[in-house]
């Protein structure tokens, strides 16, 4: 036999002095029953103690949590559908809420509510398993919204600003381009600090595939977590999907970090959430969703902030999206997100067909806080052109069937005009700041005005060659953060009109 080494002796005395002082007692363990299962949901008896959001494990492997607490009985949400579990299973509650893994290893990866991997990346180190229902930040503890979450879509980042900690719905029908508007957001924090997480719930497969192969393709997937609870997903794990995706998110917020969380969509986890309550027998009150609709939703989206100093300065900001029915804002569960969120952009299915894309409604979407947060070259420039276009549609509706004499009209609506072609913006063309600011500029200083919309097109392509090329000083000061002076105004415009000059001689290549 091997020698015996010192060390493996010591070991060896130091395991036996454990095991004689481990003290044997016999272990209570609270077991329940299966009393019926059907739909994802098990009525569960004899768990007298459990409480509510807690973690059961069932015979079989397989977990749920408890939904609803009734005198002798649970409603049991199951996570995973499962034909082991029937009436007699043993259930045995764990005194835990549902937790859900969160750390850097998440990062880049794809995964379901629970935190396991859907890819084939391997299993995940997680570095702490967090509660999926977590405690807002109470208001002392938050600070004001102060740094801006650039889209790289002119017409939110101009006229919806949007800041960090900031709640702001994506609202409108059936594929009016609302995961485009948060997945190009994403796509454009490549290059901020911002972490992104973008939750599916109830969404097709292929639809989740589309998104993750355009972060692929246009973003940075290292710095995104996916989490997915497609329309096959259990109820169970749909409704945990959005609270899993902020505690993740958090993590990070915590920490002084920065992140952003999608939520696509909202609707379908209300109509989850109603599901599964018309199955536990909650009553149901208006449209047939249960009373607490507008509590589940509130303290899930209140989770996002803006750290004050003390607690590290990290913000974590949610773009919920939510679908409308024939553009009825006044629906019960687009009333109830339109009062939690800080605003809402709000798309409509007229100007989606009508190619003006994004498709947003200038006149119904708001930001309520972001605006303070705004670049302040950018919001130097942006308020005229709000003025303008606002008044540029009026005008529209009321010369639609008259022709227009009054010239001071007439420029007003080439104004309007152009200012529509700018905003309207394909996807993956997302526009740095300093773009923004240039093309604003030369437009509110009339550089624009007797552009054919084709060479506005080309214009917004070359723009960001042309700043770096002929104003790199304006450049940097943007980039900086500092407002526009006059010469840099100047500057700006030259710029924009030299290439406006230069396009109709030198460059014939353009399309007209
Ligand atoms: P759903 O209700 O099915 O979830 P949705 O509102 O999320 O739809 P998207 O899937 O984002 O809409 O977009 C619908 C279609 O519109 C897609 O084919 C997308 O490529 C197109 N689209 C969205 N935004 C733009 C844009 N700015 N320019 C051109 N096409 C766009
Ligand atoms: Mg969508």
């Amino acid at each position: 036999m091997a020698e015996i080494d010192t060390e493996t002796r010591a070991w060896l005395s130091q395991s036996r002095e454990t095991v004689a002082r481990t003290q044997l007692a016999p272990l209570a363990e609270a077991v329940g029953r299966v009393e019926q299962v059907a739909d994802g949901i098990a009525s569960v008896s004899g768990l007298p103690k459990a409480r509510l959001n807690e973690l059961l494990h069932f015979d079989g492997g397989r977990t749920g949590f408890a939904l609803t607490l009734d005198a002798d009985t649970i409603g049991a949400v199951l996570f995973d559908e499962g034909d082991t579990i029937e009436a007699g299973s043993r259930v045995t509650g764990t005194g835990e809420v549902v937790r859900v893994p969160v750390g850097e290893a998440l990062l880049g990866r794809i995964v379901d509510p629970l935190g396991r991997p859907l890819d084939d990346k391997g299993p995940i180190d997680a570095e702490a398993f967090h509660p999926a229902e977590r405690p807002a930040p109470a208001i002392i503890e938050r600070d004001l919204v102060s740094r801006p979450v650039e889209t790289g879509i002119l017409v939110i980042d101009a006229l919806f600003a949007l800041g960090r900690g900031q709640r702001e719905l994506i609202i409108g029908d059936r594929a009016t381009g609302k995961t485009s508007i948060a997945i190009d957001t994403i796509i454009n924090q490549k290059n901020s600090d911002i972490i992104c997480v973008y939750v599916a719930v109830g969404q097709r497969a292929t639809a989740v595939e589309r998104v993750i192969e355009a972060v692929r393709t246009h973003g940075a997937p290292e710095r995104c977590i996916f989490v997915v609870a497609s329309a096959s997903a259990s109820p169970g794990m749909q409704w945990i999907a959005p609270f899993a995706g902020f505690t993740m998110a958090e993590y990070f917020r915590d920490r002084g970090g920065h992140a952003l969380v999608v939520i696509d969509d909202l609707t379908k986890h209300a109509a989850t959430h109603r599901e599964l309550a018309l199955l536990t027998r909650e009553p149901p009150g208006r449209e047939a969703y249960p009373g607490d609709i507008f509590y589940l939703h509130a303290r899930l989206l209140e989770r996002a902030a803006m750290l004050s100093a003390e607690r590290g300065g990290g913000s974590l900001t949610a773009l919920p999206i939510a679908e409308t029915d024939a553009g009825n804002l006044s629906a019960y569960i687009p009333t109830n997100l339109i009062s939690i969120t800080d605003g809402q952009i709000v798309l409509n299915s007229r100007l989606f067909a009508a190619n003006q894309r994004p498709a947003v409604d200038v006149g119904l979407s708001v930001s309520r806080v972001g605006g303070k947060a705004q670049h302040p070259a950018l919001r130097q420039v942006s308020g005229r052109i709000r003025l303008d276009y606002s008044q540029f549609l009026e005008l529209e509706m009321f010369t639609r069937f008259g022709g227009i004499s009054d010239n001071r009209i007439k420029a007003q609506m080439d104004r309007g005009e152009r200012i529509r072609t700018l905003l309207a913006q394909p996807r993956f063309a997302s526009l740095r700041m300093v773009d923004q600011i240039g093309l604003l500029t030369a437009l509110g200083a009339g550089a624009l005005d007797a552009m054919p919309p084709a060479d506005i097109l080309a214009l917004r392509a070359r723009i960001p060659s042309l700043i770096d090329g002929r104003a790199p000083e304006v450049a940097r000061s943007i980039a900086a953060g500092k407002p526009l002076d006059d010469v840099q105004r100047s500057e700006l415009v030259a710029a924009v009109r030299a290439m406006v000059a230069g396009n109709s001689t030198t460059d014939p290549e353009t399309p007209q």
